[in-house]
């Protein structure tokens, strides 16, 4: 689980000096309240900092160059409590680069019918303070969240909570560093893509690094954490037999192991969030890395198969969302059907590399050949997805823009036993049904790999879009086909 309580969301209030000390001074309480009250929260995993009331556009300006300055605030959370004239926001707007939840919230939830008064009015005019504040927003064509509603109700609190934990992800993000070892998995096109334009977009860089350089740390890694990691294995998965000490598989429990602590040893000690590699590039290992890429996603990096960097960022960025929510995210890849006119479903796995964040109970720990990559073979974790809603992820690289797809899925139980399919696998129901939606993942381009998430859904998806600048389809239980294919069409004009 990754630690979201460092970062911060700035609460600024937006007022003028036209209404004298008095008002400025309620204004000013009223705002810390309501701050210190989502600060309290649990829901909210970050923390909620209270900043005085900005009244002109000197103010304005410096609360978001600090903003930008602060490597700790992910975001601010803006409300107009009063009105605040919106031209006093322009240059502030003009160069604040984290991303904005505007908060349309009142102090007072009801109308105190026998006493409002004009004083009371003139308080109490989020109503249009906002509204003004809309527009300008509107007008500079920024994107941002509007959340309206009382301050102290369920579904506010939550919103911010979810944009916070989108906007954390955000930040994240950007400036992480991304390993790639080995190139893309060739001759597939939709795992690759422009990293040049996606620096530019997202702020993470992928780097390559030599294979020969991550086996010289494996190699490097003492018997004795080989032998402590190998406990932690014990105590938390299942182990086969021959994989016990003294059995016959032991070494290669072992070995993998090693490859486990190399890879985590890679990754701390270059600051890294993430990787990618490709079975075509395993020169000096012994096993294609399973249970270790594995448990770097449980640990909260991003991971995806085949040199797909994407895909990697995107795993990350959903840890991070998600990160102490129930259920998981994980890496996944649309493998087979099952187009049984009662039951369609599509099965989802890879070739080991699933996290088990996402796994219903205990894990079992495994060895068995594998047809691909020319290496002994590789021990992995063994289990199956719960049910639930679920949604499915992909970022693909249109050449002129990114996309992100989502499908809403239904996962369903794995009840059937798949004796001869030792790897982990989830089941799902795409939205709106099976012909549609896989129809419509088609139209959209949307790829064979994804971040196949429990703890998420589309809303999250969309405020990351929206706060990154890039396209969104959305599969989900209103799609047609027809209205999909319209929205594409609108999308490429709209994009050109
Ligand atoms: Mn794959």
């Amino acid at each position: 689980m990754l630690d979201l309580t460092k970062f911060e969301i700035w609460f600024v209030t937006g007022s003028q000096d036209l209404y004298g000390e008095d008002t400025l001074r309620q204004v000013a309480e009223h705002s810390q309240i309501i701050s210190d009250f989502f600060d309290k929260n649990s829901e909210i995993p970050v923390r909620v900092v209270f900043k005085p009331v900005v009244k002109s556009p000197e103010e304005i300006y410096r609360i978001c160059q600090d903003a930008n300055m602060a490597a700790s605030c992910v975001g601010i959370v803006a409300w107009m409590h009063t009105f605040s004239p919106a031209k006093m926001w322009i240059r502030g707007l003009q160069i604040l680069q984290k991303p904005l939840l505007h908060l349309h919230t009142q102090f007072n939830r009801d109308i105190p019918w026998k006493d409002i008064d004009m004083d009371f009015m003139n308080l109490n005019q989020s109503a249009h303070g906002d509204r003004e504040f809309g527009y300008i927003m509107t007008r500079m064509r920024i994107n941002r969240k509007v959340i309206v509603g009382h301050w102290q109700q369920n579904d506010v609190i939550e919103g911010i909570a979810s944009w916070s934990r989108v906007a954390t992800a955000r930040q994240d993000l950007n400036g992480a560093r991304f390993a790639r070892f080995g190139d893309n998995m060739r001759q597939v096109a939709v795992t690759d893509g422009d990293k040049v334009a996606a620096e530019m977009t997202f702020g993470f860089s992928v780097n390559t690094y030599a294979v020969g350089d991550l086996v010289k740390v494996i190699n490097q890694v003492s018997d004795e954490a080989v032998d402590k990691l190998i406990t932690e294995y014990e105590d938390q998965y299942q182990l086969v037999s021959s994989l016990r000490k003294g059995n016959e598989k032991y070494s290669a429990l072992q070995d993998a192991a090693r490859i486990e602590l190399g890879l985590k040893y890679f990754l701390e000690d270059g600051n890294f969030k993430g990787y990618t590699n490709t079975f075509e590039d395993l020169y000096g290992m012994k096993q294609l890395p399973g249970i270790g890429s594995q448990r770097m996603m449980a640990a909260g990096y991003g991971y995806a198969g085949e040199g797909d960097w994407k895909t990697a960022a995107m795993v990350r960025a959903l840890k991070v969302m998600g990160s102490g929510l129930p259920g998981g995210n994980s890496f996944m890849e649309d493998y087979t059907y099952h187009f049984n006119p009662d039951r369609n479903l599509v099965l989802g796995s890879h070739m080991l590399e699933i996290c088990p964040t996402i796994a219903d109970g205990k894990p079992s720990c495994e060895i068995h050949p594998l047809g691909i990559g020319g290496k002994e073979d590789p021990v992995r974790l063994v289990f199956n997805a719960p049910a639930g809603p679920a949604i499915n992820v992909s970022l693909i690289d249109m050449g002129n823009r990114f996309r992100l797809l989502v499908n809403e899925v239904e996962a369903v139980a794995v009840d059937e036993e798949l004796p001869k399919l030792p790897v982990a696998r989830a089941l799902w129901k795409p939205a709106p049904d099976m012909k549609t939606g896989c129809a419509a993942w088609i139209y959209a381009g949307g790829a064979h790999h994804t971040v196949f998430s429990q703890n998420l859904g589309t809303e999250q998806i969309e405020m990351f879009a929206e706060m990154v600048g890039i396209e969104l389809v959305v599969i989900d239980k209103n799609t047609t086909l027809r209205q999909l294919k319209n929205e594409l069409r609108w999308s490429e004009a709209y994009y050109k």
